[in-house]
Protein backbone atom coordinates (compact mmCIF):
# COMPACT_ATOMS: atom_id res chain seq x y z
CA UNK A 1 0.00 0.00 0.00
CA UNK A 2 1.53 3.61 -0.95
CA UNK A 3 0.79 6.78 0.81
CA UNK A 4 -1.95 7.54 -2.50
CA UNK A 5 -4.19 4.47 -1.70
CA UNK A 6 -4.23 5.99 1.88
CA UNK A 7 -4.99 9.19 1.24
CA UNK A 8 -7.30 8.32 -1.91
CA UNK A 9 -11.24 8.32 -0.44
CA UNK A 10 -12.76 4.71 -0.93
CA UNK A 11 -14.87 4.46 -4.39
CA UNK A 12 -18.02 4.10 -2.46
CA UNK A 13 -19.36 3.84 1.01
CA UNK A 14 -20.54 0.20 0.74
CA UNK A 15 -19.88 -2.21 -2.22
CA UNK A 16 -22.14 -5.13 -3.11
CA UNK A 17 -20.42 -7.42 -4.54
CA UNK A 18 -22.58 -10.34 -6.72
CA UNK A 19 -25.64 -8.77 -8.91
CA UNK A 20 -28.00 -12.00 -8.61
CA UNK A 21 -31.58 -11.28 -7.20
CA UNK A 22 -30.25 -11.07 -3.94
CA UNK A 23 -27.57 -8.48 -4.79
CA UNK A 24 -29.41 -6.48 -7.11
CA UNK A 25 -32.46 -5.83 -4.78
CA UNK A 26 -30.33 -4.85 -1.93
CA UNK A 27 -28.43 -2.49 -4.27
CA UNK A 28 -31.79 -0.85 -5.04
CA UNK A 29 -33.46 -1.20 -1.58
CA UNK A 30 -29.92 1.14 -0.93
CA UNK A 31 -29.91 3.19 -3.37
CA UNK A 32 -31.95 6.52 -2.18
CA UNK A 33 -30.26 5.94 1.11
CA UNK A 34 -27.45 8.97 1.19
CA UNK A 35 -24.29 6.68 1.18
CA UNK A 36 -22.48 5.64 -2.18
CA UNK A 37 -23.57 2.19 -2.86
CA UNK A 38 -21.48 -0.20 -5.58
CA UNK A 39 -22.60 -3.12 -7.31
CA UNK A 40 -19.97 -5.26 -8.93
CA UNK A 41 -20.30 -8.48 -10.66
CA UNK A 42 -18.74 -10.79 -13.17
CA UNK A 43 -21.46 -10.48 -15.80
CA UNK A 44 -22.75 -7.34 -17.91
CA UNK A 45 -25.33 -5.73 -14.88
CA UNK A 46 -27.20 -4.31 -17.67
CA UNK A 47 -30.82 -5.79 -19.58
CA UNK A 48 -30.57 -8.32 -21.74
CA UNK A 49 -32.32 -11.38 -22.00
CA UNK A 50 -31.27 -14.97 -23.05
CA UNK A 51 -35.06 -16.32 -22.82
CA UNK A 52 -37.92 -15.56 -24.97
CA UNK A 53 -40.10 -12.41 -23.92
CA UNK A 54 -44.30 -12.87 -23.62
CA UNK A 55 -45.63 -13.21 -27.06
CA UNK A 56 -48.72 -13.57 -28.40
CA UNK A 57 -49.59 -17.36 -29.82
CA UNK A 58 -49.06 -20.59 -28.11
CA UNK A 59 -45.45 -20.90 -26.02
CA UNK A 60 -43.27 -23.80 -26.34
CA UNK A 61 -41.53 -25.50 -23.68
CA UNK A 62 -38.08 -24.37 -25.05
CA UNK A 63 -39.10 -20.66 -24.87
CA UNK A 64 -38.83 -20.93 -20.72
CA UNK A 65 -36.31 -20.38 -18.36
CA UNK A 66 -35.19 -23.45 -16.88
CA UNK A 67 -34.76 -21.69 -13.29
CA UNK A 68 -37.61 -20.29 -11.60
CA UNK A 69 -38.36 -19.03 -8.11
CA UNK A 70 -41.63 -19.29 -6.15
CA UNK A 71 -41.65 -15.77 -4.39
CA UNK A 72 -43.76 -15.30 -1.23
CA UNK A 73 -46.20 -12.27 -0.74
CA UNK A 74 -43.12 -11.11 1.74
CA UNK A 75 -40.49 -11.03 -0.94
CA UNK A 76 -43.55 -9.59 -3.57
CA UNK A 77 -43.98 -6.64 -1.46
CA UNK A 78 -40.40 -6.09 -0.84
CA UNK A 79 -39.94 -6.16 -4.83
CA UNK A 80 -42.77 -3.76 -5.58
CA UNK A 81 -41.23 -1.10 -2.87
CA UNK A 82 -38.56 -1.68 -5.27
CA UNK A 83 -40.49 -0.78 -9.03
CA UNK A 84 -39.24 -4.00 -9.67
CA UNK A 85 -42.71 -6.43 -9.24
CA UNK A 86 -44.91 -3.77 -11.59
CA UNK A 87 -41.84 -4.47 -14.39
CA UNK A 88 -42.86 -7.77 -15.09
CA UNK A 89 -44.82 -8.81 -17.61
CA UNK A 90 -48.48 -10.15 -15.73
CA UNK A 91 -48.34 -12.62 -18.81
CA UNK A 92 -45.53 -14.31 -17.40
CA UNK A 93 -45.79 -14.60 -13.76
CA UNK A 94 -48.05 -17.80 -12.23
CA UNK A 95 -49.89 -17.38 -8.98
CA UNK A 96 -50.69 -20.50 -7.43
CA UNK A 97 -53.54 -20.72 -4.35
CA UNK A 98 -52.72 -24.67 -4.13
CA UNK A 99 -50.20 -27.05 -3.67
CA UNK A 100 -50.56 -30.60 -2.92
CA UNK A 101 -48.00 -32.69 -1.32
CA UNK A 102 -47.16 -36.53 -1.30
CA UNK A 103 -45.20 -39.12 -1.48
CA UNK A 104 -44.18 -42.60 -3.20
CA UNK A 105 -45.48 -46.06 -1.67
CA UNK A 106 -47.96 -44.35 0.68
CA UNK A 107 -50.97 -43.20 1.91
CA UNK A 108 -49.87 -39.54 3.27
CA UNK A 109 -50.87 -36.36 2.01
CA UNK A 110 -51.55 -32.92 2.75
CA UNK A 111 -53.13 -29.82 0.68
CA UNK A 112 -52.87 -26.17 1.54
CA UNK A 113 -55.25 -23.21 0.22
CA UNK A 114 -54.40 -20.07 0.06
CA UNK A 115 -58.49 -19.83 0.89
CA UNK A 116 -57.48 -21.15 4.43
CA UNK A 117 -55.14 -18.44 5.66
CA UNK A 118 -57.05 -16.05 3.53
CA UNK A 119 -54.87 -14.64 1.17
CA UNK A 120 -55.46 -14.61 -3.00
CA UNK A 121 -52.20 -17.15 -3.79
CA UNK A 122 -50.05 -18.84 -1.73
CA UNK A 123 -46.89 -17.26 -3.93
CA UNK A 124 -45.79 -16.86 -7.72
CA UNK A 125 -43.79 -18.33 -9.79
CA UNK A 126 -41.40 -16.04 -11.75
CA UNK A 127 -38.05 -17.15 -14.38
CA UNK A 128 -35.23 -15.90 -12.26
CA UNK A 129 -34.10 -14.31 -15.86
CA UNK A 130 -36.99 -12.07 -16.13
CA UNK A 131 -36.61 -11.01 -12.78
CA UNK A 132 -32.68 -10.47 -13.03
CA UNK A 133 -33.28 -8.29 -16.35
CA UNK A 134 -36.35 -5.90 -14.43
CA UNK A 135 -33.97 -5.40 -11.53
CA UNK A 136 -31.38 -4.25 -13.74
CA UNK A 137 -34.08 -2.35 -15.64
CA UNK A 138 -34.55 -0.39 -12.40
CA UNK A 139 -31.05 0.26 -11.77
CA UNK A 140 -30.94 1.43 -14.92
CA UNK A 141 -34.23 3.85 -14.30
CA UNK A 142 -32.49 4.57 -10.96
CA UNK A 143 -29.23 5.68 -12.59
CA UNK A 144 -30.85 8.03 -15.03
CA UNK A 145 -33.30 10.11 -12.95
CA UNK A 146 -30.41 10.24 -10.49
CA UNK A 147 -28.12 11.71 -13.24
CA UNK A 148 -30.87 14.09 -14.39
CA UNK A 149 -31.00 15.65 -10.48
CA UNK A 150 -27.31 15.58 -9.58
CA UNK A 151 -27.87 12.89 -6.95
CA UNK A 152 -25.15 10.18 -6.52
CA UNK A 153 -25.74 7.04 -8.90
CA UNK A 154 -25.73 3.44 -8.10
CA UNK A 155 -21.84 2.59 -9.09
CA UNK A 156 -21.95 -0.11 -11.34
CA UNK A 157 -18.63 -2.71 -11.87
CA UNK A 158 -19.44 -4.70 -14.46
CA UNK A 159 -17.53 -7.90 -15.98
CA UNK A 160 -15.38 -8.20 -13.35
CA UNK A 161 -14.36 -11.17 -10.76
CA UNK A 162 -13.01 -10.04 -7.24
CA UNK A 163 -9.79 -12.14 -6.83
CA UNK A 164 -8.10 -10.92 -3.96
CA UNK A 165 -9.12 -9.05 -0.95
CA UNK A 166 -7.25 -6.60 1.33
CA UNK A 167 -8.17 -5.03 4.47
CA UNK A 168 -7.16 -2.06 6.14
CA UNK A 169 -7.72 0.71 8.15
CA UNK A 170 -7.46 4.42 7.52
CA UNK A 171 -7.74 7.18 10.20
CA UNK A 172 -9.37 4.70 12.31
CA UNK A 173 -11.40 3.56 9.91
CA UNK A 174 -11.70 0.53 7.98
CA UNK A 175 -11.73 0.16 4.22
CA UNK A 176 -11.33 -2.83 2.00
CA UNK A 177 -9.66 -3.58 -1.26
CA UNK A 178 -10.80 -5.72 -3.79
CA UNK A 179 -8.53 -6.77 -6.77
CA UNK A 180 -10.34 -7.78 -9.51
CA UNK A 181 -9.09 -10.02 -12.43
CA UNK A 182 -8.80 -7.22 -15.36
CA UNK A 183 -6.32 -5.73 -12.81
CA UNK A 184 -8.52 -3.39 -11.23
CA UNK A 185 -9.20 -2.36 -7.70
CA UNK A 186 -12.15 -0.97 -5.99
CA UNK A 187 -12.51 0.21 -2.30
CA UNK A 188 -14.96 0.78 0.38
CA UNK A 189 -15.89 1.07 3.61
CA UNK A 190 -18.22 -1.60 4.09
CA UNK A 191 -18.62 -4.92 1.32
CA UNK A 192 -21.20 -6.86 1.67
CA UNK A 193 -20.74 -10.37 -0.02
CA UNK A 194 -23.66 -11.12 -1.98
CA UNK A 195 -21.95 -13.68 -4.60
CA UNK A 196 -23.74 -16.69 -4.36
CA UNK A 197 -23.30 -20.31 -2.19
CA UNK A 198 -19.52 -20.72 -3.44
CA UNK A 199 -19.15 -16.89 -2.90
CA UNK A 200 -15.52 -16.41 -3.34
CA UNK A 201 -15.94 -13.17 -0.78
CA UNK A 202 -16.50 -15.24 1.94
CA UNK A 203 -13.88 -17.26 1.56
CA UNK A 204 -11.20 -14.39 1.02
CA UNK A 205 -12.93 -12.39 4.48
CA UNK A 206 -11.56 -15.84 5.61
CA UNK A 207 -15.67 -16.30 7.15
CA UNK A 208 -16.34 -20.03 8.27
CA UNK A 209 -19.14 -22.43 7.44
CA UNK A 210 -20.79 -25.64 8.12
CA UNK A 211 -21.95 -27.52 5.32
CA UNK A 212 -22.20 -30.72 3.86
CA UNK A 213 -23.35 -32.43 0.52
CA UNK A 214 -27.06 -33.64 0.17
CA UNK A 215 -25.51 -36.49 -2.23
CA UNK A 216 -28.16 -35.28 -4.92
CA UNK A 217 -28.51 -33.00 -7.76
CA UNK A 218 -31.36 -31.18 -8.95
CA UNK A 219 -32.98 -31.51 -12.41
CA UNK A 220 -34.59 -28.69 -13.93
CA UNK A 221 -36.61 -28.00 -17.09
CA UNK A 222 -39.54 -26.96 -18.03
CA UNK A 223 -42.31 -29.53 -19.14
CA UNK A 224 -45.75 -29.25 -20.77
CA UNK A 225 -48.77 -31.53 -19.51
CA UNK A 226 -52.00 -32.78 -21.32
CA UNK A 227 -54.03 -31.96 -18.98
CA UNK A 228 -54.01 -27.62 -17.28
CA UNK A 229 -52.06 -27.08 -13.64
CA UNK A 230 -55.04 -25.09 -12.92
CA UNK A 231 -52.57 -22.86 -10.93
CA UNK A 232 -51.69 -25.67 -8.47
CA UNK A 233 -48.28 -26.84 -7.40
CA UNK A 234 -47.52 -30.46 -6.83
CA UNK A 235 -44.59 -31.96 -5.07
CA UNK A 236 -44.29 -35.42 -4.41
CA UNK A 237 -41.79 -37.31 -2.56
CA UNK A 238 -40.29 -39.95 -4.22
CA UNK A 239 -37.54 -42.69 -2.17
CA UNK A 240 -34.58 -40.93 -4.25
CA UNK A 241 -36.04 -37.35 -3.46
CA UNK A 242 -38.62 -34.76 -4.45
CA UNK A 243 -40.15 -33.83 -7.46
CA UNK A 244 -41.81 -30.92 -7.52
CA UNK A 245 -44.36 -29.33 -10.85
CA UNK A 246 -44.75 -25.42 -10.14
CA UNK A 247 -47.27 -24.01 -12.62
CA UNK A 248 -45.89 -21.05 -15.24
CA UNK A 249 -48.50 -18.73 -17.18
CA UNK A 250 -48.58 -19.26 -20.67
CA UNK A 251 -48.59 -16.01 -22.69
CA UNK A 252 -51.02 -14.67 -24.37
CA UNK A 253 -54.20 -16.35 -26.70
CA UNK A 254 -52.21 -19.86 -25.80
CA UNK A 255 -55.29 -21.40 -23.39
CA UNK A 256 -55.38 -22.65 -19.94
CA UNK A 257 -51.54 -22.98 -18.75
CA UNK A 258 -50.40 -26.20 -19.25
CA UNK A 259 -46.79 -26.08 -18.46
CA UNK A 260 -45.14 -26.38 -15.74
CA UNK A 261 -41.23 -25.82 -14.47
CA UNK A 262 -40.02 -28.83 -12.58
CA UNK A 263 -37.67 -29.44 -9.69
CA UNK A 264 -36.41 -33.24 -9.63
CA UNK A 265 -34.22 -33.62 -6.61
CA UNK A 266 -32.50 -37.32 -6.89
CA UNK A 267 -30.11 -38.97 -5.45
CA UNK A 268 -26.89 -38.53 -7.76
CA UNK A 269 -26.16 -41.90 -9.58
CA UNK A 270 -30.39 -41.67 -10.48
CA UNK A 271 -29.98 -38.18 -11.23
CA UNK A 272 -27.23 -38.74 -13.67
CA UNK A 273 -29.51 -41.43 -15.01
CA UNK A 274 -32.14 -39.07 -15.31
CA UNK A 275 -30.05 -36.38 -17.46
CA UNK A 276 -28.56 -39.06 -19.87
CA UNK A 277 -32.01 -40.35 -21.28
CA UNK A 278 -33.26 -38.77 -24.11
CA UNK A 279 -36.45 -36.55 -24.26
CA UNK A 280 -39.34 -39.28 -24.87
CA UNK A 281 -37.97 -41.28 -22.14
CA UNK A 282 -37.43 -38.91 -19.82
CA UNK A 283 -41.11 -37.46 -20.44
CA UNK A 284 -41.96 -41.52 -19.69
CA UNK A 285 -40.21 -41.36 -16.56
CA UNK A 286 -41.34 -38.59 -15.37
CA UNK A 287 -45.15 -39.17 -15.81
CA UNK A 288 -44.61 -42.12 -13.95
CA UNK A 289 -42.56 -40.70 -11.21
CA UNK A 290 -45.60 -38.08 -10.90
CA UNK A 291 -47.88 -40.99 -10.96
CA UNK A 292 -49.76 -39.48 -14.15
CA UNK A 293 -50.66 -36.21 -12.53
CA UNK A 294 -51.82 -33.85 -14.83
CA UNK A 295 -52.38 -36.31 -17.71
CA UNK A 296 -48.78 -37.07 -18.08
CA UNK A 297 -46.05 -35.10 -19.88
CA UNK A 298 -46.05 -34.27 -23.68
CA UNK A 299 -42.57 -32.40 -24.46
CA UNK A 300 -40.01 -31.30 -21.98
CA UNK A 301 -37.17 -28.74 -22.46
CA UNK A 302 -33.05 -28.99 -22.24
CA UNK A 303 -32.31 -30.02 -18.73
CA UNK A 304 -29.69 -28.68 -16.67
CA UNK A 305 -28.13 -30.25 -12.83
CA UNK A 306 -27.23 -28.38 -10.15
CA UNK A 307 -25.09 -30.15 -6.76
CA UNK A 308 -27.46 -29.73 -3.73
CA UNK A 309 -25.30 -28.84 -0.76
CA UNK A 310 -26.42 -27.40 2.79
CA UNK A 311 -24.31 -24.46 3.95
CA UNK A 312 -24.57 -22.09 6.68
CA UNK A 313 -21.72 -19.52 7.75
CA UNK A 314 -21.02 -19.76 11.49
CA UNK A 315 -21.22 -15.73 11.03
CA UNK A 316 -22.78 -13.30 8.87
CA UNK A 317 -20.12 -10.43 9.88
CA UNK A 318 -16.31 -10.61 10.09
CA UNK A 319 -15.30 -7.07 10.27
CA UNK A 320 -16.47 -4.78 7.69
CA UNK A 321 -17.63 -8.38 5.79
CA UNK A 322 -21.20 -9.00 5.50
CA UNK A 323 -22.72 -11.63 4.20
CA UNK A 324 -26.28 -12.40 2.46
CA UNK A 325 -28.43 -14.48 0.38
CA UNK A 326 -27.46 -17.89 -0.69
CA UNK A 327 -23.16 -16.75 0.39
CA UNK A 328 -24.84 -16.70 3.88
CA UNK A 329 -26.79 -20.02 3.42
CA UNK A 330 -27.33 -22.26 1.01
CA UNK A 331 -31.03 -24.71 1.90
CA UNK A 332 -32.28 -27.77 -0.44
CA UNK A 333 -34.70 -26.17 -3.21
CA UNK A 334 -37.31 -28.75 -1.96
CA UNK A 335 -39.54 -25.76 -0.23
CA UNK A 336 -38.47 -22.87 -2.69
CA UNK A 337 -37.11 -20.61 0.21
CA UNK A 338 -33.55 -19.64 -1.42
CA UNK A 339 -34.47 -16.17 -2.50
CA UNK A 340 -37.20 -15.36 0.05
CA UNK A 341 -34.61 -15.87 2.86
CA UNK A 342 -31.83 -14.00 1.15
CA UNK A 343 -34.92 -11.10 0.41
CA UNK A 344 -35.43 -11.25 3.89
CA UNK A 345 -31.68 -10.94 4.65
CA UNK A 346 -32.16 -7.76 2.62
CA UNK A 347 -34.82 -5.93 4.04
CA UNK A 348 -33.43 -6.71 7.38
CA UNK A 349 -29.57 -5.34 6.72
CA UNK A 350 -30.99 -2.36 4.22
CA UNK A 351 -32.98 -1.49 7.99
CA UNK A 352 -30.30 -1.77 10.18
CA UNK A 353 -28.29 0.52 8.09
CA UNK A 354 -30.20 2.85 7.33
CA UNK A 355 -30.73 2.83 11.31
CA UNK A 356 -27.20 3.27 12.12
CA UNK A 357 -26.97 5.53 9.39
CA UNK A 358 -30.14 8.25 11.31
CA UNK A 359 -28.30 7.30 14.31
CA UNK A 360 -25.02 9.11 13.05
CA UNK A 361 -23.19 6.13 13.21
CA UNK A 362 -20.46 4.59 10.10
CA UNK A 363 -22.19 2.40 7.68
CA UNK A 364 -19.57 -0.11 8.51
CA UNK A 365 -20.29 0.36 12.31
CA UNK A 366 -20.12 -3.12 14.16
CA UNK A 367 -23.97 -2.16 16.32
CA UNK A 368 -25.93 -2.51 13.10
CA UNK A 369 -24.46 -5.42 11.61
CA UNK A 370 -24.42 -7.25 14.82
CA UNK A 371 -28.22 -6.65 15.02
CA UNK A 372 -28.41 -7.94 11.44
CA UNK A 373 -27.05 -11.12 11.95
CA UNK A 374 -28.89 -11.52 15.53
CA UNK A 375 -32.30 -10.83 13.47
CA UNK A 376 -31.56 -13.09 10.90
CA UNK A 377 -29.53 -16.40 11.97
CA UNK A 378 -32.75 -18.03 13.95
CA UNK A 379 -35.26 -17.48 11.27
CA UNK A 380 -32.32 -18.95 8.51
CA UNK A 381 -31.54 -21.49 10.72
CA UNK A 382 -35.16 -22.46 11.52
CA UNK A 383 -35.74 -22.67 7.71
CA UNK A 384 -32.74 -24.95 7.09
CA UNK A 385 -33.92 -27.35 10.12
CA UNK A 386 -37.25 -27.87 8.44
CA UNK A 387 -36.05 -28.41 5.09
CA UNK A 388 -33.31 -31.05 6.73
CA UNK A 389 -36.25 -32.52 8.53
CA UNK A 390 -38.80 -33.16 5.47
CA UNK A 391 -35.97 -34.08 3.44
CA UNK A 392 -34.19 -36.87 5.78
CA UNK A 393 -37.79 -37.84 7.19
CA UNK A 394 -38.85 -38.68 3.33
CA UNK A 395 -35.40 -40.03 2.10
CA UNK A 396 -35.29 -42.77 4.71
CA UNK A 397 -36.52 -46.49 4.12
CA UNK A 398 -37.65 -48.95 7.11
CA UNK A 399 -41.28 -49.20 6.83
CA UNK A 400 -41.56 -48.52 10.64
CA UNK A 401 -40.74 -44.75 9.38
CA UNK A 402 -42.31 -44.35 6.12
CA UNK A 403 -45.56 -45.51 8.21
CA UNK A 404 -44.69 -42.58 10.87
CA UNK A 405 -44.02 -40.29 8.13
CA UNK A 406 -47.67 -41.01 6.22
CA UNK A 407 -49.24 -40.68 9.91
CA UNK A 408 -47.67 -37.49 10.37
CA UNK A 409 -48.55 -36.06 6.29
CA UNK A 410 -52.37 -37.24 7.40
CA UNK A 411 -51.83 -35.38 11.11
CA UNK A 412 -51.07 -32.37 8.82
CA UNK A 413 -53.78 -32.29 6.93
CA UNK A 414 -56.55 -33.25 9.27
CA UNK A 415 -55.38 -30.93 11.66
CA UNK A 416 -56.07 -27.49 9.96
CA UNK A 417 -54.46 -25.36 12.31
CA UNK A 418 -50.83 -27.07 12.09
CA UNK A 419 -51.57 -26.97 8.05
CA UNK A 420 -52.89 -23.54 8.26
CA UNK A 421 -49.31 -22.54 10.21
CA UNK A 422 -46.73 -24.78 7.55
CA UNK A 423 -49.30 -22.67 4.86
CA UNK A 424 -48.09 -18.90 6.92
CA UNK A 425 -44.31 -20.02 6.85
CA UNK A 426 -44.27 -21.44 3.48
CA UNK A 427 -45.75 -18.04 1.87
C1 LIG B 1 -32.80 -26.12 -8.63
C2 LIG B 1 -33.04 -24.95 -7.75
C3 LIG B 1 -34.34 -24.45 -7.58
C4 LIG B 1 -34.58 -23.34 -6.74
N1 LIG B 1 -35.86 -22.90 -6.58
C5 LIG B 1 -36.09 -21.84 -5.74
C6 LIG B 1 -37.43 -21.32 -5.51
O1 LIG B 1 -38.43 -21.80 -6.04
N2 LIG B 1 -37.58 -20.26 -4.66
C7 LIG B 1 -36.52 -19.69 -4.04
O2 LIG B 1 -36.71 -18.72 -3.26
N3 LIG B 1 -35.26 -20.15 -4.24
C8 LIG B 1 -35.02 -21.20 -5.06
N4 LIG B 1 -33.74 -21.66 -5.25
C9 LIG B 1 -32.65 -20.99 -4.58
C10 LIG B 1 -32.25 -19.72 -5.31
O3 LIG B 1 -31.98 -19.98 -6.67
C11 LIG B 1 -31.05 -19.10 -4.64
O4 LIG B 1 -31.32 -18.97 -3.26
C12 LIG B 1 -30.76 -17.72 -5.22
O5 LIG B 1 -30.50 -17.77 -6.60
C13 LIG B 1 -29.57 -17.07 -4.52
O6 LIG B 1 -29.46 -15.74 -4.97
P1 LIG B 1 -28.12 -14.92 -4.69
O7 LIG B 1 -28.35 -13.60 -5.36
O8 LIG B 1 -27.81 -14.98 -3.22
O9 LIG B 1 -26.97 -15.74 -5.42
P2 LIG B 1 -26.76 -16.03 -6.97
O10 LIG B 1 -28.04 -16.06 -7.71
O11 LIG B 1 -25.88 -17.24 -7.03
O12 LIG B 1 -25.95 -14.74 -7.49
C14 LIG B 1 -24.58 -14.56 -7.22
C15 LIG B 1 -24.02 -13.46 -8.14
O13 LIG B 1 -22.65 -13.25 -7.78
C16 LIG B 1 -21.86 -13.16 -8.95
N5 LIG B 1 -20.48 -13.59 -8.60
C17 LIG B 1 -20.09 -14.81 -8.16
N6 LIG B 1 -18.78 -14.82 -7.91
C18 LIG B 1 -18.31 -13.58 -8.20
C19 LIG B 1 -17.03 -12.95 -8.14
N7 LIG B 1 -15.91 -13.59 -7.74
N8 LIG B 1 -16.91 -11.65 -8.50
C20 LIG B 1 -18.00 -10.97 -8.93
N9 LIG B 1 -19.24 -11.50 -9.01
C21 LIG B 1 -19.39 -12.79 -8.64
C22 LIG B 1 -22.56 -14.06 -9.96
O14 LIG B 1 -22.25 -13.67 -11.29
C23 LIG B 1 -24.04 -13.84 -9.61
O15 LIG B 1 -24.60 -12.77 -10.36
C24 LIG B 1 -33.49 -22.76 -6.06
C25 LIG B 1 -32.19 -23.25 -6.23
C26 LIG B 1 -31.97 -24.35 -7.05
C27 LIG B 1 -30.55 -24.91 -7.21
Amino acid sequence: MNSETVNKQPDCDVLIVGAGLVGASLALRLADCGLRIGLLDKGALERGISWAQPQAGPVDVSQFDPRVVALTAQSQRLLAELGVWQQLDTLRRCDYAHMRVWEQDGTGQVEFHAREVHEPSLGTIVENSLLLNALYGSIAAHNETAQAEGRAPLALFSERSVVALERDSERSRPISRLRCDDGSEVSARLVIAADGGNSPLRSLAGFETREWSYGQKAIVTTIRTALPHAHTALQRFLTTGPLAYLPLADGVDSGPGRHCSIVWSADEARADELMALDEAAFNAQLTAAMEGALGGVEASATRFAFPLRQRHAKRYVEGNVVLVGDAAHTIHPLAGQGVNLGLADVEALAEQIEAGIKAGRQPEDPTPLARYQRQRTGPNLAMMALMEAFKRGFGEQPIALRWLRNAGLNAVNAFSPLRKALTRTAR
